[in-house]
C-alpha cells in the first residue's frame, strides 16, 4: 500500500481537528496509521512540534522556516506543491474546510490528479477508491471512480468521528522552503467573524430559522433555545438575503455544510439547495405550517402548525427540563 497524504492546517495553538476525522475515515478503509502522512500547513512549525506530535499518524511533514501570512491561498498553494514535489503521493485527502476546498482543485489541476470533491466518504471496490458525494441537493448519492492512479478526495468535515488514539506519535520531518514565497496577492487585513457561541460547522445541535419566521425578531427565541441546548443558530438563504441574519449564518449549497447530531428547523421549507448543506444531519426535527413542505421528507419528527403557537410551549418545556 502506498502512503496516503492528508493536508491539514495548523493554527496558533492546535491543529485543525478535521484531520482526526480524515484519519478515522482512512482507518475504516483499513489504512494503517503508519501509512498515513500528514502535511502540516502553518506558520513557524518548528516551534509547534508538540502540536504536531499529537497527530496520530506515521509521519508529519511541514516547513520549519515559514513565518508568513500562511492562509493566503496562493502561499498555501506554494507550500502544498513543495510537499507534493518531495513526496509524490498517489492518494491525497483534503478536508473540505475553507482552505481545503480552495486548495484541492488547484492541486488537481496543477499535477493532473483526478479529483472527487465534496465526498461524504470513500468506498473501496476491487482495490479502487470510490468517492461518494451528494448530488441534486443531497437527494441522491453519486459514486465517482477516478481513472488515473493519482487521486485527490476532498472530504466533508463532521461526517466521521474524530480518531481517538493517544498512543500513536508521528515521526516529524521538517523541510526547508527554498523558493521565493512572495506572491502577487497579499492579505491586508483579517477580520474575525463575530460569533457569540459555538461555530455553526462545529455544533452538535443547530437551531435554524427560515422565511416562515417573518422577520428577524423571532430569531431571539431561536437564540434562547440554542443557548439552552448548547447549540448554534443557522438560517436559510431567504433569511440572509433579506438581511435578517448575516450570510455567515447561511446553511446550504451556497452557504455552510453542517452535519450536526440534531438539526432543528423552524419555517424552513427544505428547498434542495438548503438540504444540500444539511442532509447529512443525523436527526432532523422541523416545525412548518405546510404539511407538504419538503423538509418533512427528511425530518424524523415534524410539528405541523404555526410556529407562534408551537415555539413558546417548546421553550417553556425546555427551560423546565434544563432547570430540573
Ligand atoms: C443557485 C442557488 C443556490 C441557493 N443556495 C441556497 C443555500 O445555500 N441555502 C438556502 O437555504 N437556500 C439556497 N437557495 C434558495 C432556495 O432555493 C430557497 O429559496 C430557500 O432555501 C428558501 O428559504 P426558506 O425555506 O427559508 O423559505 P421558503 O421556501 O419561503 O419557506 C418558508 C417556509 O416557512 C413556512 N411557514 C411560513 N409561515 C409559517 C409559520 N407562521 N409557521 C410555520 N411555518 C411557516 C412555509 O410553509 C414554508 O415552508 C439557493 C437557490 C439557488 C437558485
Amino acid at each position: 500500500m502506498s502512503k496516503v497524504l492528508i493536508f491539514t492546517e495548523i493554527y496558533e495553538n492546535d491543529f485543525d481537528s478535521s484531520v482526526l476525522e480524515m484519519i478515522s475515515m482512512l482507518r475504516d478503509l483499513n489504512i494503517d496509521s503508519k501509512n498515513i502522512i500528514v502535511a502540516a500547513l502553518g506558520d513557524d512549525l518548528y516551534s509547534k512540534e508538540s502540536i504536531l506530535q499529537n497527530i496520530p499518524v506515521g509521519k508529519v511533514v511541514g516547513y520549519k522556516n515559514i513565518d508568513t501570512n500562511q492562509f493566503n491561498p496562493n502561499i498555501l498553494m506554494k507550500l502544498a506543491t513543495g510537499i507534493i514535489d518531495q513526496l509524490l503521493p498517489e492518494k491525497i485527502i483534503i478536508p473540505k474546510t475553507s482552505v481545503g476546498q480552495d486548495l484541492a482543485p488547484r492541486l488537481a489541476f496543477k499535477y493532473k490528479y483526478g479529483i472527487v470533491n465534496d465526498c461524504l466518504s470513500i468506498e473501496e471496490s476491487d482495490n479502487h477508491w470510490i468517492g461518494v458525494r451528494p448530488v441534486f441537493g443531497g437527494n441522491y448519492l453519486a459514486k465517482v471512480k477516478i481513472k488515473s492512479d493519482k487521486q485527490i478526495f476532498c472530504i466533508r468535515t463532521k461526517v466521521f468521528d474524530e480518531f481517538d488514539e493517544k498512543n500513536i506519535n508521528p515521526s516529524i520531518e521538517f523541510f526547508e522552503y527554498e523558493h521565493n514565497i512572495e506572491t502577487n496577492s497579499q492579505i491586508i487585513e483579517r477580520i474575525q467573524e463575530q460569533s457569540d457561541g459555538i461555530r455553526l460547522e462545529d455544533a452538535d445541535i443547530v437551531v435554524a430559522g427560515g422565511r416562515g419566521l417573518g422577520g428577524p425578531e423571532p430569531f431571539d427565541t431561536l437564540e434562547e433555545i440554542a443557548k439552552l441546548l448548547n447549540a448554534a443558530v443557522g438560517a436559510s438563504r431567504a433569511v440572509c438575503d433579506s438581511g435578517w441574519k448575516d450570510h455567515s449564518y447561511q446553511i446550504g449549497l451556497t452557504g455552510k455544510d453542517i452535519s450536526p447530531n440534531l438539526y432543528f428547523t423552524v419555517g424552513i421549507s427544505g428547498a434542495s439547495q438548503h438540504m444540500a448543506g444539511c442532509s447529512n444531519s443525523k436527526h432532523i426535527v422541523s416545525i412548518d405550517k405546510n404539511v407538504d413542505a419538503n423538509i418533512f421528507k427528511d425530518a424524523e419528527i415534524g410539528a405541523v402548525g404555526d410556529w407562534k403557537n408551537i415555539l413558546p410551549g417548546f421553550l417553556d418545556t425546555l427551560q423546565n427540563l434544563v432547570k430540573n
